[in-house]
């Protein structure tokens, strides 16, 4: 293998990038991504950078004098534009071809919109750091009336800086509880009551008709008056660019355990991998297929997909990537914390500390297994349950660790 691509220059990628020179391959790496800016972290996008606690100068990936350290071509501000993945020819759009023996896929995510979102200017969506920084300037003299739509980690997250900057926030979400499709309902609940003492107004079941030059109409009529309005409902993975490219993509990059991609036939295409937001790949130690949003995820999955990449080359076996997924989330001064997965009919149960005083474990059980586990406020004790979870430990098993925690 003389030359490897990597498409995609934030999180995965570099680590994918890194990886590479760190297992000893010494052929060519070309890093091509369609942000001007060198890899950064968007973690503080809706945290410290949003509230101006931090600069864009914090959030480097890796100090700026230590990029050439990885002797990586970088292409930045390129864009890919189709894949031939039997070929192994990457087309970018400043009109040049790059042929590779191997490719990593690390092109995230981006916002999904709502129509006509582009035609006004108060609204925003948040991805990257120009995002954020336009953003910014106008929470920044607080003041203004806020409408976030979508109660997800990113809306919530901005919710509450926007309320810490001396804004006033409405939230409005369609299903009926915050943050069900990443901690189910009643763990939601519970973290929507934590804003609503903080302030935010919080408005579930509530359906949005349509963007409107004073705010954001509702399907009865009511109009939420609003001067900046931020949409978070979800992202969608970058994989527009792989249309006709020969690739299974479903809802991201269909990947085999290894993180190897498949063809739309179901076959593995050797010397092409993914990694990050944009992949799907069956975990075996939750035996679910997945595709994970979160940061840990993505600068693992970069590591991994570099490795599994070099041992395939040099005929040794790929390893099967199947972590625990953990994320965290940063609300006011909640920190919350989750390790595993949640699913609609798992059983939650609180197991250690009380969620009145903003400190607890909950436990998420799915048969008789453990399935994921919720901290608010309580590092300690999420941490103390990964091996659990790890270990595929049964429910009642979980529930004795959990009884020793203080
Ligand atoms: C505001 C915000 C806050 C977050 N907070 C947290 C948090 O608190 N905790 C947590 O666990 N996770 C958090 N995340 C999620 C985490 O940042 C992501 O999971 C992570 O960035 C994913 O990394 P990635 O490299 O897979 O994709 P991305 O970071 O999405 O990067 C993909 C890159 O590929 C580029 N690209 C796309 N298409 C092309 C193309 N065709 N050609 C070239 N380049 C292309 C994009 O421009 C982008 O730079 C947050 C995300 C955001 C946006």
């Amino acid at each position: 293998m003389e030359r490897v691509v990597v498409v995609g220059a934030s999180l995965a990628g570099l680590r994918a990038a890194e990886t590479l020179r760190t297992e000893g391959f010494d052929g060519e790496v070309i890093v091509v991504g369609a942000e001007v800016h060198r890899p950064y972290d968007r973690p503080p996008l809706s945290k410290k950078l949003l509230a101006g606690e931090w600069e864009p100068e914090r959030i480097h990936l890796r100090q700026p004098d230590s990029f050439d350290d990885l002797d990586v071509e970088w292409r930045l501000g390129v864009v890919a534009a189709g894949l031939e993945a039997d070929s192994g020819v990457l087309h970018l759009t400043d009109g040049t071809d790059v042929e590779f023996d191997g490719c990593i896929i690390a092109t995230g995510a981006s916002c999904r919109r709502l129509p006509d979102q582009g035609r006004h200017a108060h609204v925003h969506e948040l991805r990257t750091l120009d995002d954020s920084l336009r953003l910014r300037a106008e929470l920044a003299e607080g003041n203004h009336h806020v409408v976030v739509i979508g109660a997800g980690f990113i809306g919530l997250e901005v919710a509450a800086t926007a309320k810490q900057l001396g804004n006033e926030v409405t939230v409005l979400e369609g299903a009926p509880a915050p943050l069900i499709r990443g901690l189910g309902a009643e763990m939601g609940t519970a973290i929507g009551a934590m804003h609503v003492a903080r302030g935010v107004d919080v408005r579930c079941d509530v359906d949005v008709e349509r963007l409107d030059e004073a705010g954001v109409l509702l399907s009865d009529g009511e109009l939420v008056e609003s001067d900046v309005v931020v949409v978070g409902i979800g992202v969608v993975p970058n994989t527009a660019w792989l249309d006709g490219s020969g690739l299974e993509i479903r809802d991201g990059v269909v990947c085999d355990e290894t993180l190897n991609a498949r063809r739309a036939d179901g076959e593995l295409r050797p010397g092409v991998y993914a990694a990050g937001d944009v992949l799907r790949w069956p975990n075996a130690l939750f035996g679910e297929e997945m595709r994970v949003e979160h940061w840990t995820n993505a600068a693992e999955q970069g590591a991994a997909a570099a490795k599994n990449l070099l041992a395939v080359s040099r005929g040794e076996e790929p390893v099967p990537y199947a972590p625990v997924p953990f994320f965290w989330s940063d609300q006011f001064d909640v920190r919350v914390q989750f390790l595993g997965r949640a699913s609609a009919d798992d059983e939650v149960v609180v197991a250690t500390g009380a969620v009145e005083d903003d400190k607890f474990l909950a436990l998420y059980r799915n048969g008789d297994r453990l399935h994921g586990a919720l901290g608010v406020n309580a590092p300690r004790w999420v941490m103390k349950m990964r091996g659990t979870l790890a270990a595929g430990a049964s429910w009642d098993e979980a529930l004795e660790v959990a009884a020793t925690f203080e």
